[in-house]
């Protein structure tokens, strides 16, 4: 697509949502992709939303970030912030495999609220830096990714290993269902389900 110079209110937005288990790293690699930094200590409890303007494939656009904090006190409030979203994080913590089987519970409870089958996940296992505590292999990551049919992504908010990638292969598939959706092709590119089965 060329590129247009756009007012950047013109630009257009991607909006991301954070899910998984309390600890996973939701937070530092929220902050590390929009900062830069590992931030060691957040608070847990804390759930705060972020805008940022990135190039994408030479195109200008903003991203919104939520980052959850499994504090919503109500079903009502966590399903308008899942309706709200455009594209999902699944974040589990490759040294914890309780925050696996977690990921599991995130993605059912945003299938049934989005009811869209389209709706662009990425799983994402975290703090691959610490290999030498490994509870969930990489083979059980790309299998539950090939259930989902969407990306698996392992990554470490620490050495920022893969941050830059995961949030670009969102952006890109949120941007590339946008285009289908409003009749654009994308360069004979082959557009993929994400498969959201509805339960
Ligand atoms: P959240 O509850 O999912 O938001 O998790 P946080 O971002 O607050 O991280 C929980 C803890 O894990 C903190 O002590 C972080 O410093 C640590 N942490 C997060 N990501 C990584 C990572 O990639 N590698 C390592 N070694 N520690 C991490
Ligand atoms: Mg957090």
């Amino acid at each position: 697509m060329p590129k247009k110079s756009k007012h950047p209110s013109d630009l257009p937005l991607h909006k991301i949502i954070m899910v998984g288990s309390g600890g996973v790293g939701k937070s530092a690699l929220t902050l590390q992709f929009m900062y830069g930094d590992f931030i060691e200590e957040y608070d847990p409890t804390k759930a705060d939303s972020y805008r940022k303007k990135v190039v994408l494939d030479t195109q200008e656009c903003f991203i919104d970030i939520l980052d959850t904090a499994g504090q919503e006190e109500y079903a009502a409030i966590r399903d308008n912030y899942y309706r709200s979203g455009e594209g999902f994080f699944v974040v589990f913590s490759i040294t914890e495999a309780e925050s696996f089987s977690h990921a599991q519970e995130f993605r059912d409870q945003i299938c049934r609220v989005v009811n869209d089958e389209t709706v662009p996940f990425v799983l994402v296992g975290n703090k691959s830096d610490l290999a030498h505590l490994r509870k969930v292999s990489p083979r059980d990551g790309e299998a539950k990714a090939k259930e989902w049919q969407c990306p698996y992504i392992e990554t470490s908010a620490k050495t920022k290993e893969n941050v830059d990638l995961a949030y670009q292969t969102l952006m890109r598939s949120i941007r590339d269902r946008k285009e289908k959706v409003h009749g654009k092709s994308h360069g004979g590119k082959k557009e993929k389900k994400s498969g959201c089965e509805i339960i």
